[in-house]
């Protein structure tokens, strides 16, 4: 059983889709072991996203990031890495496939609604990074 970590942006927040997203994965067969809302300080949102720091995106991201208040999953299930992926559909909207997520609610490159881990280090590290041991289930 695999785990992965998946944030419904402050754009996706917004737009009332909570539970829209959540149900998406579930409804794929996943499970979710954890699930918080927060609204992060820069620090925070600079350090889950240190390894694009040298993008030159790397600010806006960061203030996208920080400019409301969004839902942390911790999600469960086979080969959940890349499945979550799927679901969300590639960065850009404009090239996600039909009835993903990116497609259906992201607006640009910039907000697109959703994050998902592209590895098992990534997982790892993201869980971690917001999830201790007694938020996982
Ligand atoms: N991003 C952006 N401009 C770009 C590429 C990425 O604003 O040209 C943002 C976007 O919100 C994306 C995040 O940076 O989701 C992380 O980029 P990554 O390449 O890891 O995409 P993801 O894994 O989220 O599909
Ligand atoms: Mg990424």
């Amino acid at each position: 059983m695999e785990r992965t970590f998946s944030i419904v942006k402050p754009d996706g927040v917004q737009k009332n889709i909570i539970g829209e997203v959540v149900s998406r994965y579930e409804k794929a067969g996943y499970r979710v072991a954890g699930i918080k809302m927060a609204h992060l300080t820069k620090a925070q949102a600079e350090g889950f996203y240190a390894v694009h720091a040298k993008r030159p995106f790397f600010g806006e991201l960061v203030n996208f990031m920080i400019s409301g208040p969004l839902v942390l999953l911790l999600i469960e299930g086979e080969g959940a890495i890349k499945g979550v992926r799927e679901l969300m559909g590639a960065t850009d909207p404009k090239d996600a496939d039909e009835g993903t997520i990116r497609k259906d609610f992201a607006d640009s490159i910039e907000s697109n609604i959703v994050h998902g881990s592209d590895a098992p280090e990534t997982a790892a590290f993201e869980i971690a990074y917001f999830f201790n041991a007694l938020e996982q289930f």
